[in-house]
C-alpha cells in the first residue's frame, strides 16, 4: 500500500479522452463474445489487454494483438477468470475481470512519459523518455542520458515552454510536437486536477502520420485527496487490492502487509515502527505494520487482531501496547474476542504497559490464549524468536 488508488487504464483512458488527450477507440469486455465482437467492429483486428492494478502486463502475457474476433474471443477467455501474475504483483497474481479491446494503432514510436512526485523537490516533477515500451527503471540502469526531467514549479503549474521542451527532447517537430506538447500540458492538468500520485504513459506514441496518441494510462490516486473526489471514489475495484490492507482501511487501521510471520499489534505509530526494528534485530521477521490507533475500542482492537489472523503467513503475534488513552483492558478484551471469533490458536508474546494493566494481563492470562508475558519490547522479541511457532 503506498497510500493510492490505481485506475485501471480504461478508466484513466477516459479521464485522458475528457481532457483532450487522443487514445485508440477501445471497448471493455468481460465475456470472450464482448471481446470477438468488439474485434470485428475494429474490422477484425485489434489489441486485448487485461485490465488489472499491475503494470508489466505486455511481458507477463497479458497483452496481445489478435487478427481475428475468434483470436480475440480465444485470448479474452484465457485471461477473464484467471489470475495475472506480473514483475509487480505478488505471486497470487491479480485477478483479470475485464478486458480492454482496443483498435490496432500504427505505432511509428514510442515514448514513455510520466509526472509524479518528488520528495527532493517537494513537488511534482515530469520523467520521459523516448525509449518507449521499456520501463523507466530499465532506462535509468541503462541509458540514463535518455532521460528528461522537468520540476514543476507547483504554484505555476508546468509552463508552457516545458511542455515544448520535452516534446522537442523527445524527437518530435512541427505539428507532432505542438500536439505532443499539448498532451504533456494536459497530463500535468489531470495530474494537478486528480491530486494524483502518478500518472504514466508507456508508451505515448507517434502514428505513422505523425499524431500523438496515449497507448497506455496509469493513474493513482492520492488516498488522503479522495474525500474531495466522489467520482474518482466511484472508480475503486477492490478486488485488485490487497485483501486485508483493504479491509484495514475501511475501519482506519494503519496496515501495511510485510514480508515476515510475526503479526504485530501496537498503538501508535512511532511504536509500530519501532516495534517492526526490534522485532526484526531479534530475527523475528513482521508479517504487518500496524497501527491500531490512540482510542481504540476494542471492536477496533478486535477487527485489527482479526485481520492480522486472517493473514495465512502469521504464527506468531507480537503485541506491544502502551496504554494511555487505549487501555489495556480494552486491547486485552478486543484481542480475546478476536481469538475466538477465529478460534485462533497463534501464540502471543505481550509486552503492555499503562493504564488497567492489571486488569489487562488479567483478561488475558484466564482466556484460553497461548500468552507469554514480557516486561520489554527487546524480552518480548528475544521470546518470540525462541518460541516455536506453530500454527493451529
Ligand atoms: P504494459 O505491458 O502493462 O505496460 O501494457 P501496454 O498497454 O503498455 O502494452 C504493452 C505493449 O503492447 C506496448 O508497449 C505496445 O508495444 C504493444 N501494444 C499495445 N497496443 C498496441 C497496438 O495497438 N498496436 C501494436 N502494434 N502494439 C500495441
Ligand atoms: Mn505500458
Amino acid at each position: 500500500m503506498d497510500g493510492a488508488m490505481k485506475l485501471h487504464e480504461y478508466q484513466a483512458k477516459q479521464i485522458f479522452s475528457n481532457y483532450g488527450i487522443p487514445i485508440p477507440n477501445g471497448t471493455v469486455a468481460r465475456t470472450p463474445a464482448e471481446a470477438a465482437e468488439a474485434v470485428a467492429s475494429y474490422g477484425g483486428r485489434g489489441v486485448v489487454k487485461a485490465q488489472v492494478h499491475a503494470g508489466g502486463r505486455g511481458l507477463a502475457g497479458g497483452v496481445k494483438v489478435v487478427g481475428s474476433p475468434q483470436d480475440g474471443s480465444e485470448f479474452a477467455g484465457g485471461l477473464l477468470g484467471s489470475h495475472l501474475v506480473t514483475h509487480q504483483t505478488d505471486a497470487n497474481g491479480v485477478p483479470v475481470d475485464q478486458v480492454l479491446v482496443e483498435e490496432l494503432a500504427d505505432i511509428a514510436t514510442e515514448m514513455y512519459v510520466a509526472i509524479t512526485m518528488d520528495r527532493n523537490h517537494r513537488g511534482p516533477v515530469l520523467i520521459a523518455s523516448a525509449a518507449g515500451g521499456m520501463s523507466i527503471e530499465e532506462v535509468a540502469a541503462t541509458n540514463p542520458d535518455a532521460i528528461v526531467t522537468e520540476v514543476v514549479e507547483p504554484g505555476l503549474g508546468l509552463m508552457p515552454f516545458q511542455c515544448r521542451r520535452v516534446a522537442a527532447r523527445l524527437g518530435m517537430s512541427g505539428a507532432t510536437a505542438r500536439q505532443g506538447a499539448d498532451v504533456i500540458s494536459a497530463l500535468y492538468r489531470i495530474f494537478a486536477d486528480n491530486d494524483c500520485s502518478l500518472v504514466e504513459v508507456n508508451p505515448l506514441i507517434v502514428t505513422g502520420e505523425g499524431g500523438v496518441v496515449a497507448l497506455d494510462a496509469k493513474m493513482d490516486v492520492e488516498d488522503d485527496a479522495l474525500f474531495r473526489h466522489s467520482d474518482l471514489r466511484e472508480l475503486r475495484d477492490r478486488s485488485q487490492e490487497d485483501q486485508l490492507e483493504a479491509r484495514a482501511a475501511d475501519d482506519d487501521i494503519a496496515y501495511v502487509s510485510l514480508d515476515g510471520s510475526v503479526g504485530c499489534l501496537v498503538n501508535g505509530a512511532g511504536l509500530a515502527m519501532a516495534t517492526l526494528d526490534v522485532a526484526n534485530a531479534a530475527g523475528a521477521a513482521p508479517a504487518n505494520f500496524l497501527d491500531v490507533g490512540g482510542g481504540a475500542t476494542e471492536e477496533k482492537v478486535a477487527t485489527a487482531v482479526g485481520i492480522i489472523l486472517s493473514d495465512p503467513k502469521v504464527d506468531r503475534v507480537l503485541v506491544n501496547i502502551f496504554g494511555g488513552i487505549l487501555r489495556c483492558d480494552v486491547a486485552a478484551r478486543g484481542i480475546v474476542m478476536a481469538y475466538e471469533e477465529q478460534q485462533a490458536t497463534q501464540p502471543l508474546v505481550v509486552r503492555m504497559l499503562g493504564t488497567n494493566l492489571v486488569e489487562g494481563k488479567e483478561i488475558l492470562a484466564q482466556s484460553t490464549l497461548n500468552v507469554t508475558f514480557t516486561d520489554t519490547l527487546t524480552e518480548a522479541a528475544a521470546a518470540l524468536s525462541t518460541s516455536a511457532g506453530g500454527r493451529g
